[in-house]
């Protein structure tokens, strides 16, 4: 199996989870009458600081059915136009919730009332949800702080215009912040977080927020279709033991990223942007090297490394469970070779 690196979504289940997962007694998902699955949306409430919390089968979905609950049809979302949502999302909320998007340059306050504001001319839909995302993926998996959180969401209600929270990986972001995951999601109405990032579960991610919004949501995860999800319980079993056995480790996942990236950074051609490095992401330009992210990915599979081409120039690696020093070791021997078989080759092809 190679070593990967690709993303902390791909560590599988521990034995914990899977001997959970077969102890499971059956329950009836349709009433919302399963007894583990309420008990992890209990956790997850609990974890979160909100009142309730519902299971939903990813976190995809948990995005789409907050942005179902808490905005009309044609109205408009506010968002970051490097977020997830953004990103991978567009069509999901376009074609089914039918929002339009406003999008930030940047996720700052300022911009974000001048849209909230903008709209109030006429010319285009009130707002109904401001989105922030922590940590934001694409950005490399920074933090934002309580303060920055509260800043934004205070311009939001401001306006009366609720904030939901993104945070499919909002478990490391209070790991690195040295704070909790509810301080970090108290200023949101609605917040999410994934089960299977970093902390392994095979499927899953929790929507949490108030019991109205909460019993709302669930009728719109009904009507995409989730009300038949009939053995839910082996997988709320494995979230339970993610969130129980795997959230207190993740610091390690930290502690291996800053190293994995000072290390990749001193090699020759490959440049970490330490200054995004603060979670278990790092961002490796690879373009010094002369060759571009695709070339270098497929270098590295064919030593049996599995990392992720993020852009033409960079490549992502992420820390997660499976990662450690042996692992680390391999990846920075296998990126040096690579970087100065190309290195050399590039140097040759110059002068011919
Ligand atoms: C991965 C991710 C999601 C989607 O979660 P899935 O469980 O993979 O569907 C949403 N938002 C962010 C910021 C993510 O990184």
């Amino acid at each position: 199996m190679p070593i990967n690196f690709k993303s902390d979504a791909m560590n599988p289940p521990t034995d914990a989870m899977w001997d959970a997962m077969r102890s499971v007694e059956p329950g009836w998902v349709l009433d919302r009458d399963d007894a583990t699955v309420r008990r992890l949306e209990s956790a997850a409430a609990a974890l979160a600081g909100k009142p309730a919390a519902v299971f939903l089968p990813t976190g995809r979905m948990a995005c789409l059915v907050a942005l179902m609950t808490f905005c009309e049809r044609g109205t408009q979302i506010i968002l970051d136009r490097r977020s997830h949502i953004a990103w991978c999302q567009e069509w999901n909320y376009a074609s089914i919730a039918g929002l339009v998007p406003r999008y930030l340059q940047t996720p700052a306050p300022d911009e974000v009332e001048t849209a909230i504001t903008e709209a109030h001319f006429g010319h285009q839909p009130e707002t109904s949800l401001v989105c922030l995302e922590n940590t934001h993926t694409i950005a490399g998996g920074t933090c934002l702080t309580t303060e920055e959180t509260r800043a934004l969401s205070a311009i939001a209600h401001r306006h009366d215009v609720p904030v939901f929270l993104d945070g499919a990986r909002l478990l490391y972001a209070a790991v690195a912040l040295g704070t909790s995951v509810a301080e970090l999601a108290a200023p949101a109405d609605v917040v999410m977080f994934s089960l299977t990032k970093g902390i392994g579960a095979p499927v899953g991610a929790m929507l949490c927020g108030d019991a109205d919004a909460m019993e709302g949501a669930w009728e719109n995860a009904r009507r995409l279709g989730v009300a038949s999800l009939m053995f839910a319980g082996p997988l709320a079993a494995a979230g339970l033991v993610a969130l129980e056995t795997m959230a207190p480790r993740l610091g390690e996942d930290i502690r291996n990223a800053r190293l994995l990236g000072h290390r990749l950074n001193a090699i020759d051609g490959i440049a970490v942007d330490l200054a995004s490095l603060q979670t278990n992401i790092v961002m490796a330009d690879v373009s010094g090297c002369g060759l571009n992210a695709a070339t270098f990915v497929h270098a590295l599979a064919g030593k049996g490394i599995a990392a992720h081409r993020l852009s033409d120039s960079v490549v992502r690696f992420t820390t997660h469970r499976l990662i450690g020093p042996p692992e680390m070791d391999r990846l920075v021997d296998a990126a040096a070779t690579i970087a100065m078989a190309w290195g050399a080759g590039a140097a040759t092809d110059a002068g011919g």
